[in-house]
């Protein structure tokens, strides 16, 4: 099997539902490719690490054309492979919150999110990093009706 960093595969990196109920191809290029190495690295590697349990990457890079079928952001990190999503709870031994507070705490990261869920724990965490000038944002997004509201976290 191919592996973008020690514990990630590219077939999970490139999993998408949307693309196969679509019939479309999710196969990132070579330098949206190196973007995903270099967040697997900074992100992904050191909290697998650090905690040494299997965490869910649930999802990674999205073509252009699929983030658009997937209802996604039109300026989405994940079209560029700068971001991932992890979600603790689907493997167990670990919470989604510990991976934030991990990341806040101890990475640096472009940006980092507490996807919904409750105060106590997030329903996954996105994060991204880029090659210059990460941001170290955080958000928490919510859910108002239809609509996803994002606001800065204070610590
Ligand atoms: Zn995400």
């Amino acid at each position: 099997m191919e592996f973008i960093s020690r514990h990630i595969s590219y077939s999970e990196a490139t999993k998408s539902q949307v693309a196969s109920r679509y019939g479309k191809e999710n196969i990132p290029n070579e330098e949206q490719l190196a973007a995903m190495k270099l967040v697997a690295e900074k992100i992904f590697e050191p909290i697998r690490e650090h905690f040494k349990r299997p965490i869910a990457v649930t999802s990674f890079f999205r073509d252009k054309s699929v983030n658009v079928l997937a209802g996604g952001s039109a300026n989405s990190q994940h079209c560029k492979g700068e971001a991932l999503d992890m979600d603790a709870d689907v493997l167990g031994g670990l919470t989604n919150a510990e991976i934030f507070h991990f990341i806040r705490t101890r990475l640096l990261f472009d940006q980092l999110i507490w996807e919904f869920g409750s105060d106590k724990n997030p329903d996954w965490v996105h994060a991204s990093y880029k090659q210059n000038r990460n941001r170290k944002q955080i958000l928490k997004n919510r859910k108002n009706g239809y609509k996803t509201e994002y606001e800065l976290w204070i610590g």
